[in-house]
């Protein structure tokens, strides 16, 4: 976030940027009020009273509502919706003197891993144009990774901010469920969804959460310790360093007990993924890390349980799409109007969420796929609870290979749904993740790794994460 220039001439600079980045498509609408909210922020920093956030340029995925500015999901089915209030993240951001520049394109309702699904288009990686960028938050990791934004926000189901930010070598971070308020977040699968933020540093990562971390009363899954704990360190215990701005923790990661994957488990990741996976390992070794083999037995059921859980979420949260309340209607508002507007309104990914997921809820087929997939997220969560008895953090690749070119992938849903092998288990668990780049391949594309932490415990994997990071730079 750079102090040297005025808020007005950082957002003259952000609107050039948007023009001679138009390619990379990561935009469906810029803010029209930016010149006097600009303003205004110049007016407070000169008076001595800026806030926290004073003129922090942040892009909001499409389907987080902010008051007066068109809201798609990327979907046809809501083109020229306008919502009616402010999403709380908005609200706490816009009141820290953040400006909300701009809505991103993404994946249609969230649903995607490469951002094709859009209605709006595909999304184009900045390091590589000819291919995708990751989803579903596709256009917020772009907005940052080209520059364009100081930070952005996307919301993540099953990995939709850290694959995006993996693919575009930018932090992408997934707080624990329920430490972020969903409320004015278009529901995809209400228990897995999460708000989360993307940056270039974990300062400014930092910086952001501390402000959106808050119990919301309007969303009944937030908590009630959701705020941010300046107190924490990277030891998860209190801060004794007298560290009273709660900035991080500079010390080496001494006594951090990492877990690491078997072998077995990266069979199928891009070998320069597995080389940047043992470095980082390396790393945290020589910085007095303890670094131990942890067993996940149910790794080969965290894609089927997910799949199941967020289709029969979806199908159940996208009825209310119906061609009356919100956007698109067909027809005359007589006949087979619902059906016709879903019909035109929705692209296949999500007709394809949606009956899978009503079949999956059917009578005759519930206990053997919904229940079970229920007791399956119950197992995964309780493997997880144990492993982190011994280790404080996971270490794990994010994404099995880097950015692939566009087109690779759709015709073959189930190798698209894969790439989220490494993502999906942090929602399945609630628990914080976090994507944080960690050099390239061969291609120049950049490779971003993973780490896990137990419930609440974000702040410490944040601290981690910047320590990893100076380790990478070093
Ligand atoms: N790629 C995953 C999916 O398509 C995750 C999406 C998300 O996190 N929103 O379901």
């Amino acid at each position: 976030m750079n102090a040297s220039i005025s808020i007005s001439e950082k957002i003259s600079e952000f609107l050039k940027n948007v023009e001679q980045h138009s390619d990379l498509n990561a935009f469906i609408t810029i803010n029209s009020e930016l010149d006097s909210l600009a303003a205004i922020s110049d007016e407070r920093i000169a008076a001595g009273l800026a806030r926290p956030l004073e003129g922090v340029t942040v892009a909001v995925k499409d389907n987080i509502s902010i008051k007066g500015m068109q809201l798609t999901c990327g979907s046809k089915i809501l083109n020229g919706f306008q919502p009616l209030y402010n999403a709380t993240v908005v609200e706490l951001l816009t009141d820290a003197g953040a400006l909300m520049v701009a809505k991103t394109n993404m994946d249609e309702f969230a649903m995607g891993s490469s951002n094709e699904t859009s209605y709006f288009g595909p999304v184009r990686n900045p390091h590589n144009k000819q291919c995708v960028p990751g989803g579903s938050s596709g256009g917020s990791a772009v907005a940052v990774a080209a520059g364009i934004c100081d930070v952005a926000l996307g919301s993540d189901t099953g990995g939709s901010i850290r694959q995006p930010a993996a693919f575009c070598g930018v932090y992408g971070f997934k707080p624990t469920y329920g430490r972020v308020s969903r409320y004015g977040l278009t529901a995809f699968a209400s228990s897995l969804d999460q708000i989360g933020i993307f940056s270039n540093n974990i300062t400014d990562m930092r910086n952001v959460f501390r402000v959106i971390a808050k119990h919301d009363k309007f969303d009944s899954t937030s908590h009630v310790n959701a705020a941010f704990n300046e107190d924490a360190n990277t030891n998860g215990n209190a801060n004794t360093n007298g560290n009273a701005n709660g900035n991080a923790n500079t010390e080496p990661l001494a006594e951090i007990r990492v877990g690491k994957l078997a072998e077995k488990y990266l069979v199928g990741c891009a070998p320069e993924i597995i080389s940047a996976y043992n470095a980082m390992l390396q790393d945290m070794v020589q910085r007095g890390c303890v670094v131990e083999e942890v067993l996940l037995p149910n790794i080969e059921t965290w894609i089927p349980t997910y799949f199941i859980l967020a289709t029969a979420e979806a199908s159940s949260n996208l009825a209310r799409f119906d061609g009356v309340r919100y956007g698109n209607r067909v027809g005359d508002g007589t006949s087979d109007f619902i059906t016709d507007s879903r019909t035109d309104g929705f692209g296949e990914e999500v007709k394809r969420r949606i009956m899978l997921g009503t079949y999956v809820l059917s009578s005759g087929y519930y206990d053997a796929y919904y229940k079970k997939a229920q007791q399956a997220r119950r197992l995964i969560s309780n493997a997880y609870a144990t492993m982190f008895t011994t280790v404080d953090v996971l270490a794990l690749p994010t994404t099995p290979t880097t950015a692939f070119p566009i087109g690779d992938k759709t015709a073959d849903v189930v190798s698209m749904w894969l790439s989220d092998l490494y993502t999906v288990s942090a929602n399945i668990a609630g628990i914080p993740a976090i994507s944080i780049p960690y050099g390239k391949d061969g291609k120049g594309l950049p490779i971003g790794l993973q780490l896990q932490s137990a419930m609440f415990t974000d702040e410490m994997l944040l601290d981690v994460a910047e320590q990893i990071t100076l380790a990478c730079a070093t």
